[in-house]
């Protein structure tokens, strides 16, 4: 059976083919009709029909519901009716008791958009509170506050399409090579088919994106209005600017005017740390391209001053005129796969329904009307910072978090798991339950999600698509929708409200209601319907009696403003909102890994997405790491205002001096260990500065000022496993459970990426790694043996209590030889290296049985690391393309082909091909021989 949908990861939208056998899901393809991919999928979105398995659904869904009797009580199973009961119940005595605004509901751009209508209108049009927010805020909300400020409206102007007609694409705040991979091969397409369009990258970061650029700006973290202002003030100097189109459909010019007059290029060049000759060359190719097109994602948005970055480089093509016309404009991509939904059916503290405001009061009055409720209140609602800040502080008391973990993906964890722990009531609807924030529910509510649910979500170049279910929901699991409506229905009767708003018999009916709810809006898609967009995703505005929808906008000059004019923003270049000091001399920066989405929920199911990117690592300039003293793979303590955590360093030149990197996938679930007063160290958010922007709330997870020091921790630990399939994710969560007992430790799935050359089935299995100050006792370590299959009298052992060492190797029989399964090195993990390529490459390992158990043991001869996964559908490794490209000849495209034609790298979704033209371009590298 074949089923259409829409890939449930980023912004891109991609369609999706899904294959089922009716009851399970066996594949996925990409849908080559769909406008969004035509048939391509990335790594992630390739691999969707595996995390959708019965082994992992048995292993790490939410199947029922689950209340806990007490904090820190097992949950035990209730019935739904029990459940919803109980939820109802308790909100509307607290609603009672303290208000509306005494309970928040906190939800996802990852919700279908018929899920976000439902809860929006629960939150405003029932209780009576804007406390509903949504994880899109810490992803868009300067993108919608920049669009506004400028022109008028929250709707990205332009479209994919444009990337065949720019001559142009200024890249700005965005590694679209790993943030929006099937954009990123458009992009590469739209490249080769015009070699003059000009490519300019402004990332602090050398990532995979500028392998593409003719220009990377690698400006300081922060910079980037001083950087937009510098190119305006060159454009109007040398007369680039386009004064019949600022005369005609523009306003505010002059006071932008005197605002950058001072953005000299000297200045600029010292602010944003470029050089001169860049900064004029930017905007010359900027202003002078016959149509220039600008990406930009977390870079600006995710910033104390993400609006204003956002305005200015909208204010930049309002003063060139590169808006409105093929190939030209300012073009926010989304993160996530339905933030764009959300704004649209105003599901954010301070939107109401179809982009209207709630701080206007005939806005209000119109929604009233649409649901049939006298009033929907004026006071805006807390945003996500504020929210769990209102609650940490008693002032939220109930809180409902649907489909997103906070417990992972916010700032500032030690608040939020503060706000979690005081709120009295927590309700968490999730898929999921392996996510740090189910550990503080109150209620668990089990959701359907991708493959099980049915309803629609709209992608960054505002073109909406279908999401259909393709098997029964699992369990007793319910749509997001449903499980707010009945909630809903409760809760009216609780509060003694006539039970009228929430009629809704399918998502059909609730979609319908939130069409009606568009009629004369800028994003009007009342000539829209299910049945058209089962024929064919769509772009809004689609007005009754229009065939299609609008693929640019703008296109006449008329802006959504009073006087139809666009609004030059004459914002101030403000620095990051924690300066680094003597005692926080780093920047630490945050951002995505290729083959990963987010907290990991669904990506980190699968042992074949960690070949890439295998462990939690920061990242340093060698040139900071030398200054410190530090090696790469040692632990460094790494800490901000708000905490500190542990983890290995490893060295990068695509930083600059005196930043770091670390990804914001590494929660507390992968990433954990205890301080040494006892204080849990919870991933990567708990470094993260919850400072956020004055205009868009949104916070500033791009920069935090951290400091890094050597952390002497003398004993160390590597278990590493294969595992029968249905045991990974579960021994996982068992070894989860014991990170809290090292001062550091990281457990990560691992895995075959591509199919094997002898065609053996792929494996998985499970990577544990910790340090401490001493041996912990031998029962621990007899656990992890136990969770990793070490525990049998197959395993050979050595252990000197004395010296806290202990070494265990399981050996499975292979025809003549032995292959290792399993090994555990306890207290010197220095051979882990030549140990882990036994395992990892099945290599015949019965002679090496005395090495194996020897503290320190040195490589045996000829045993070569591969080195990480960079072709993750045929799980080439870097050492493999590294022999290869040693004998390749020929100039760079040729050795590409070469490559390609032996190894098959890079020849399917095409996500490592960036890192691919990399290791082409670099200079030969000898292949690692681990020398005895
Ligand atoms: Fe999914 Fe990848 Fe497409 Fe994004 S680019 S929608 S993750 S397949």
């Amino acid at each position: 059976m074949q089923t259409r949908s829409t890939c449930p990861y980023c912004g891109v939208g991609c369609g999706v083919i899904i294959e089922s056998d009716g009851d399970q899901i066996t594949g996925v393809r990409g849908d080559p009709d769909h406008p969004a991919n035509f048939g391509r999928l990335c790594t992630k979105g390739s691999t969707l029909h595996l995390t959708a398995s019965a082994a992992v659904t048995m292993q790490t869904r939410l199947l029922r519901p689950m209340r806990r009797a007490a904090r820190g009580a097992a949950p035990e199973a209730v019935g739904w009716g029990d459940a919803l009961d109980t939820a109802a119940g308790k909100f509307a005595q607290v609603i009672r008791e303290h208000g509306p605004d005494a309970v928040g509901f906190y939800v996802s751009g990852q919700l279908l958009t018929e899920d976000y209508y439902v809860f929006n209108k629960l939150a405003k049009g029932l209780i009576g509170t804007n406390n509903i927010d949504t994880n899109s805020r810490l992803c868009m909300s300067s993108a919608v506050a920049g669009y506004k400020k400028t022109l008028g409206a929250d709707a990205p102007p332009a479209c994919y399409d444009d990337f065949q007609h720019t001559q142009c694409l200024f890249i700005a705040g965005s590694n679209t090579a790993w943030a929006h991979p099937i954009l990123f091969r458009r992009i590469e397409d739209a490249k080769a088919a015009n070699p003059g369009m000009k490519i300019i990258v402004a990332d602090p970061r050398r990532t995979d994106t500028c392998e593409i650029a003719d220009l990377h700006l690698a400006l300081q973290p922060g910079t980037d209005v001083m950087l937009f202002h510098g190119m305006l003030h060159l454009m109007l100097w040398e007369g680039w600017t386009d004064a019949a189109y600022i005369a005609a459909h523009t306003s505010g010019f002059d006071a932008l005017k005197a605002k950058v007059r001072d953005c000299t290029p000297d200045r600029v060049a010292q602010v944003c740390g470029i050089a001169k000759e860049d900064l004029l060359e930017a905007a010359r190719l900027f202003a002078t391209s016959a149509a220039t097109l600008s990406l930009y994602c977390q870079g600006l948005n995710q910033s104390s001053s993400g609006t204003a970055k956002n305005a200015a480089l909208v204010n930049l093509h309002l003063a060139t005129g590169q808006i409105g016309k093929q190939g030209a404009g300012p073009f926010s991509l989304t993160g996530q796969p339905n933030a764009m939904g959300g704004r649209e059916v105003g599901g954010l503290a301070n939107l109401l329904s179809a982009h209207r405001d709630l701080g206007n009061a005939q806005h209000r009055a119109e929604v009233a009307a649409l649901w049939g409720v006298p009033s929907v209140p004026e006071k805006p609602g807390k945003t996500a910072v504020e929210m769990f800040q209102a609650a940490a502080d008693g002032e939220i008391r109930a809180l409902w978090i649907a489909c997103t973990n906070p417990a992972q993906s916010m700032p500032d964890q030690a608040t939020v798991r503060r706000a979690l722990q005081r709120c009295e009531f927590v309700v968490v609807q999730e898929a999921f339950s392996t996510t740090a924030t189910c550990d503080y529910a109150d209620l668990l509510l089990p959701a359907t999600t991708w493959g099980e649910k049915d309803g629609t979500v709209t992608n960054s170049e505002r073109r909406i698509s279908r999401v259909r279910n393709a098997v029964a929901r699992p369990g007793e699991t319910r749509d997001d929708w449903v499980i707010a409506n009945d909630f809903a229905r409760r809760l009216e009767r609780q509060l003694g409200r006539a039970g009228t708003l929430f009629p809704y018999a399918d998502a059909e009916s609730v979609w319908n209601e939130h069409r009606e709810s568009t009629r004369g809006r800028d994003l009007d898609i009342t000539g829209m319907s299910y049945a058209m967009l089962d024929a064919a995703p769509q772009q809004w505005p689609l007005r009754e009696g229009d065939a299609t929808g609008r693929a640019r906008l703008y296109e006449d000059g008329v802006f959504p403003t009073p006087d139809g004019r666009a609004r030059f923003a004459d914002v101030a270049y403000k620095p990051v909102a924690e300066a680094r000091e003597a005692r926080y001399p780093f920047s630490l920066n945050t951002g995505r890994l290729r083959d990963q989405w987010h907290g990991m929920s669904r990506t980190g199911t699968l042992g074949r997405l960690f070949g890439h990117v295998p462990e939690p690592t920061v990242q340093m300039h060698p040139q900071d790491m030398a200054r410190r003293q530090l090696k790469d793979g040692e632990l460094v303590h790494v800490t901000s205002k708000r905490g500190s955590i542990l983890l290995p360093v490893s060295a990068s030149t695509d930083l600059g001096l005196s930043q770091a990197f670390v990804a914001m996938h590494w929660g507390g679930e992968y990433l954990s260990g205890r301080s040494s007063t006892g204080e849990l160290l919870a991933g990567v958010n708990a470094l993260t500065s919850p400072a956020f922007c004055p205009d868009s709330k949104q916070p500033e997870l791009k920069h935090a000022a951290v400091k890094i020091l050597k952390a002497e921790m003398p004993w160390s630990l590597l278990a590493v496993g294969w595992l029968p399939q249905d045991k990974i994710l579960e021994s996982r969560e068992a070894l989860r459970e014991l990170m809290g007992a090292f001062p550091f430790a990281s457990c990560v799935p691992f895995g075959d990426s591509g199919a094997l050359q002898d065609g053996s089935p792929q494996r998985s299995g499970v990577l544990f790694r910790a340090a401490a100050y001493e041996a912990p006792p031998d029962a621990m370590l007899a656990r992890i043996e136990a969770l990793l299959g070490l525990d049998g009298h197959d395993s050979l052992r050595y252990a000197d209590r004395k010296h806290g060492q202990r070494r265990t190797a399981r050996l499975v029989r292979d025809g003549q030889d032995a292959r290792l399964e399993a090994f555990l090195l306890g207290g010197d993990t220095r051979a882990e290296a030549w140990i882990k390529t036994l395992l990892q490459e099945r290599l015949p390992a019965q002679s090496y049985g005395r090495q194996l158990l020897k503290p320190g043991a040195a490589a045996p001869a000829g045993v070569a690391t591969r080195g990480k996964v960079v072709c993750s559908c045929f799980g080439v490794s870097q050492t493999a393309i590294a022999d290869e490209l040693a004998t390749a000849s020929g100039d760079e495209g040729q050795r590409l082909a070469a490559l390609q034609g032996a190894l098959k790298c890079g020849t399917n979704c095409g996500s490592c091909l960036p890192e691919l033209k990399r290791m082409v371009r670099a200079p030969a590298m000898p292949a690692l021989v681990l020398q005895p």
